[in-house]
């Protein structure tokens, strides 16, 4: 309950999120356009052009990670609200990482309910992108390969998603912070992926399970109810 509280309290600061996000890719975009006068400028040598030309990539790169996580609540209102189904949704994020599970050694599988009209009610490019940031957190939770699993269930009237993988895991208190905007143990983290998936489960009343240990991986729990078209998402 008091965790609950704590994340409805962080859900509010997302409204104030956009112009923070705004800066955090402007900076790396300011420091692209100095070196690219530059570039015109002087003559430089060759060693010192890599070297510009490296910064430039990495600062492009984190302007386009920080877009990437964030896309979803930069996307303008109206939403469309609609009938998700929710074993589609997990084929789509299954075949979405295949390349980046590939290319970090790690396999998917994916086990989705005989029941094949378990619908939710949402935005379904918003939910797509709750869906990546945590199956993206998920892989990249396991440095040197594992296993990617990807289920889906009823239990009673809800809908159930499970994320799980056998990575590094969290303890309590970094179960605790997740969520917050920029909080990432990550070398290039934003920060924002979490922050993000949260806030459009939250909106699509789904609840958010995360059991977790250390050193053997980490499932999420994401619970929706039924067709739930008499609570519409806002
Ligand atoms: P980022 O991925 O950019 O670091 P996120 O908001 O997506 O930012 O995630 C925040 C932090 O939560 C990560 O840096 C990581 O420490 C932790 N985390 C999220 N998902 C997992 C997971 N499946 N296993 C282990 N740690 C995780
Ligand atoms: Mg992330």
């Amino acid at each position: 309950m008091q965790e609950e509280y704590i994340r409805s309290e962080k859900m509010k600061m997302v409204g104030d999120m956009a112009a923070s996000v705004a800066h955090e890719i402007r900076n790396p975009l300011t420091t692209v356009r100095g070196f690219i006068q530059l570039f015109g400028t002087e003559s430089l040598d060759k060693e010192k052009k890599e070297y510009y030309k490296t910064i430039c990539f990495e600062e492009l790169d984190r302007a386009e990670l920080i877009i990437t996580d964030y896309l979803a609540l930069a996307k303008p209102d109206p939403e469309v609200i609609e009938n998700i189904n929710m074993n589609d949704e997990v084929q789509y994020l299954a075949n979405v990482l295949m390349t980046y599970a590939n290319y970090n050694n790690i396999e998917i599988k994916v086990v989705l309910s005989k029941d094949s009209s378990l619908m939710v009610v949402g935005d379904r490019y918003k939910f797509r992108q709750a869906l990546i940031n945590i199956g993206k957190n998920a892989i990249e939770a396991m440095q040197g390969g594992g296993i990617l699993e990807l289920m889906t269930s009823t239990m009673n009237e809800d809908v159930v998603i499970v994320i799980r993988d056998n990575g590094s895991g969290m303890t309590t208190e970094q179960i605790k912070r997740l969520g917050t905007p920029y909080y990432s143990t990550k070398e290039k983290g934003t920060g924002l992926g979490t922050m993000v998936s949260f806030s459009i489960i939250k909106k699509m009343h789904g609840k958010i399970d995360i059991k977790s240990d250390v050193g053997v991986g980490t499932s999420f729990h994401l619970i929706f109810p039924k067709n739930d078209f008499k609570h519409p998402a806002k």
